[in-house]
């Protein structure tokens, strides 16, 4: 007869050394009823258990220093740690832990994903939606997570949600307000965001045309037009040869300039 609950303390996977036995064999220690626990399912230096016959709780050290008399001792509620199961590997631990020590999911959002039929969701907006059908009264509350819906950009599941509730209860209208509101408030952003992305546009076009194209062709040309000033004042003014020289090497400068500049 085997235990019908096991619970181990630490949920250690260390037991390379000490799998030489493969039964243990041991008492309640209240009512004295015999147990026999095969030894691959201990998975703790100090595997627990509940007496279904008395409900004693007790437990033992593993691997006992003597396998014919394994002795076993009675845990207080206080010694008492109630475990869990993690939800994705499975993994027995600490009921207090939030964060899997074997596969570090965060075990309440792993539960609370699974069980939303919503793909792709974040926990907050789970969790504010939660609070809603915990107080399903409190208009806050709605505009709370339908707020976060939206600052979130998840629109389509505040949506959702409210559809979703409206088919499970029979007072299908007190949902179809929300749902009203919602779309309210989504044709509005819509609009928003239309003349925005509008005026955008507009920008972007009047940087394109004044500052980018036209200064840059005014920039890159503007010495090639001096250049070619200086060169012809020098053949006109006999005082002013020099400004050839001086046109000429500015007219190669901007040139060269205008050859190698990058291109985009
Ligand atoms: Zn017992
Ligand atoms: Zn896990």
């Amino acid at each position: 007869m085997e235990p019908k609950v096991e619970r181990s303390i630490e949920g250690t996977n260390d037991k390379e050394s000490i799998s030489t036995l493969s039964h243990c064999k041991f008492r309640c220690p209240d009512c004295l009823t015999l147990y026999e626990v095969s030894a691959d399912k201990i998975r703790s230096f100090a595997p627990e258990f509940e007496c279904p016959k008395c409900q004693c709780h007790f437990g033992f050290d593993y691997p006992p220093s003597n396998p014919n008399t394994i002795l076993t001792y009675k845990v207080s509620p206080q010694q008492k740690q109630i475990q869990k199961s993690c939800p994705k590997c499975h993994h027995l631990q600490k009921e207090s832990l939030q964060i899997c020590e074997s596969c570090g999911v965060v075990m309440e959002n792993y539960l609370l994903i699974q069980q939303e039929a919503y793909p792709k969701v974040s926990v907050e907006l789970i969790k504010s939606w939660q609070k809603i059908i915990q107080d399903y009264d409190n208009p806050e509350i709605h505009t709370q997570f339908i707020n976060k819906c939206f600052k979130m950009n998840s629109i389509d599941y505040a949506l959702f949600k409210y559809q979703e509730l409206g088919k499970n209860i029979k007072n299908e209208s007190s949902t179809e307000s929300w749902i009203s509101l919602i779309n309210q408030r989504k044709e509005g952003l819509q609009k928003k965001v239309a003349k925005e992305q509008i005026e955008m546009q507009v920008l972007r076009n009047y940087k394109n045309i004044f500052k980018w194209s036209q200064l840059k062709q005014w920039m890159v040309w503007t010495p090639v037009l001096v250049a070619s000033f200086l060169i012809l004042f020098g053949f006109l003014s006999r005082s002013h040869r020099n400004s050839i020289g001086v046109g000429i090497f500015l007219m190669i400068l901007s040139l060269g300039f205008i050859a190698f500049r990058r291109r985009d």
